[in-house]
């Protein structure tokens, strides 16, 4: 499991409700991690799946991890795919391709 900044965090992240398997379509859902951009989200309950991003934690104040999107999208180009028309490996789904760059 990921490491959140501080419990109230890791319980709204990884809230567990036998209803919903979506927490887009969980009322009680009010933050999505996205693992492979490192993004926190405000899940906004449109019907959709849009959410705010967030730099600070709403419950401990702490500066949230820097968005890996870009990065995402740049280590895909250099290995020469491209994420609209290309499958995405799956450690690129998740975030364990920052864990294999870390070991580089
Ligand atoms: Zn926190
Ligand atoms: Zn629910």
């Amino acid at each position: 499991m990921a490491d959140h900044c501080c419990e109230a965090m890791t319980n709204r992240v990884n809230v567990c409700c036998d209803q919903h398997d979506d927490p887009f379509a969980c009322p009680d859902a009010l933050v999505d991690f996205s693992a492979k951009f490192q993004e926190y989200g405000l899940i906004i309950h449109d019907g959709g799946t849009s959410s705010i991003t967030i730099s600070f934690c709403p419950w401990c104040g702490r500066r949230l991890p820097a968005s890996q999107r870009d990065r995402w999208f740049g280590e895909l180009e250099r290995r020469g795919i491209d994420p609209w028309e290309d499958e995405v490996p799956a450690e690129f789904q998740d975030g364990r391709w920052l864990a294999s760059l870390r070991q580089d």
